[in-house]
């Protein structure tokens, strides 16, 4: 790589306007993680565990001076159907929403949309009276 390009890439916001193609070793799992696969041009987290790191104040700009792990703790499906991961920041504790990719461990991703389904914030079998509450057309009267 020439200087010009080195300096290029290390300007703020340069992973906004370009393709990141870094290869990393993820700092959580140690899988080593390449672009190629992603279906995306910004590959920001590990598709084995889904942990990312803090670099980013928006996606791409590497702003953040941060640093930290950030753990998938939740997923969400946005208006045209995709997938997106919650990621939380150990050290500082903000939360990112970013794309899932394409070659994301499904069963991870299945695993933590699962968890509140599988922990819900009342006991399972009261679930019946509460449905009876709400009176069939899901207004709690
Ligand atoms: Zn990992
Ligand atoms: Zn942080």
């Amino acid at each position: 790589m020439n200087r010009e390009n080195k300096r290029k890439q290390y300007q703020k916001g340069y992973y906004k306007t370009h393709a990141c193609d870094d290869s990393f070793t993820c700092r959580v799992c140690g899988r080593p993680v390449v672009p190629a696969g992603a279906g995306s041009d910004h590959r920001n987290h590990c598709p084995n565990c889904l942990s990312s790191l803090h670099v980013d104040d928006e996606p791409g700009d590497r702003a953040a001076d941060c640093g930290g792990i950030m753990d998938a703790i939740g997923v969400w499906v946005r208006k045209n159907g995709e997938w997106a991961v919650i990621h939380r920041c150990r050290r500082c504790g903000v939360l990112h929403s970013n794309r899932a990719a394409a070659d994301d461990n499904p069963m991870k991703l299945m695993s933590i949309a699962m968890k509140p389904v599988a922990f819900p914030p009342f006991p399972l079998e009261r679930i019946e009276e509460l449905i009876a509450l709400m009176g069939g057309d899901g207004a709690v009267r």
